[in-house]
Formats: structure tokens, sequence, C-alpha cells
């Protein structure tokens, strides 16, 4: 807010929490931003489908570091912001090098259209969602790598 412009590297992307208490940051935009309609992802975000943008981990920053973690899958950690408690990040160790972040966090949320669907056997029959996007069956791991 009060850069003197000696950085002409802006962040793209800058994103909060809930409360605000943690702020986030990341230097390129995501490898990918995907739809996850499975049940871990619907428990933690309380919404019919969660969305997810990929950031390298070298590329993100946030801040403060979230301390609390959590593991409820094996091979999944999430973080939480530790004074409102919104899932701020997650980590998962078929994913190497990846953080995802809530999409919804992003102030530039607009611009962060997915362009996939994971887990699209888990939708909800209800949920009516109008686009040619690829829908995979499992976790998409080789749409969220950029491997094509
Ligand atoms: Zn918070
Ligand atoms: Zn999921």
């Amino acid at each position: 807010m009060f850069s003197t412009s000696q950085h002409s590297d802006a962040p793209p992307l800058t994103g909060r929490c809930y409360c605000s208490h943690t702020r986030l940051s990341a230097s390129r935009k995501p490898d990918v931003v995907s739809y996850c309609h499975c049940n871990s992802c619907r428990r933690l975000s309380g919404a019919p489908v969660a969305a997810f943008a990929a950031f390298a981990e070298t590329t993100l920053t946030i801040t403060p570091a979230p301390t609390r973690a959590n593991t409820v899958t094996e091979g999944v950690t999430r973080w939480f912001c530790p004074s409102c408690g919104a899932a701020v990040a997650a980590a998962y160790d078929y994913l190497p090098d990846q953080i995802y972040v809530p999409v919804g966090l992003w102030d530039q949320v607009e611009s962060l259209e997915p362009t996939t669907h994971s887990h699209a056997n888990y939708a909800l029959s209800w949920l009516h969602q109008k686009d040619d996007m690829p829908r995979h069956t499992g976790s998409a791991r080789t749409t969220l790598l950029g491997d094509d």
C-alpha cells in the first residue's frame, strides 16, 4: 500500500483469509486452477464444490507462515489461519512442490477461472455446471502438474 514503486515486479496476485490475519501473495500465476468435487474438499469448504489454485511452492508467500496444520487423509497436509481457522493452503505428497490455495481467497479471483474438474465422479447430482472442461474421475494428477 505504501510501496515506493521501486519494485516494478509487484506480485500479480494477493489474497487473505476470512479474518485478514493471514495474507497471501504469489509472484506468478498458478500452474492450474481446478474444481474439486471430492468429499474432503466439500467438508473442508462447506460448499457443494471447492476450487483451488495450484502454485509452485517457491512462488507463494503466506504471512505469517501458518503454524496450524492438520492431516486427516494420509499424505495431505492442510494449513489454517491461526486466528479465524479458515483453510489457507494444502499440500499433497503425490503433487510435489505445489501448494493449493482455495481460489476464493485471492483478490483477483475473477481472473482465476478453473480449467478442469477433479474427482468429477463425486459431483453432486443437483449441482449443474455448464462448461466443457475436462472432468477427471480421479485427482487429475497429470493435469494438475502441467504434464499434459
Ligand atoms: Zn484468518
Ligand atoms: Zn478435493
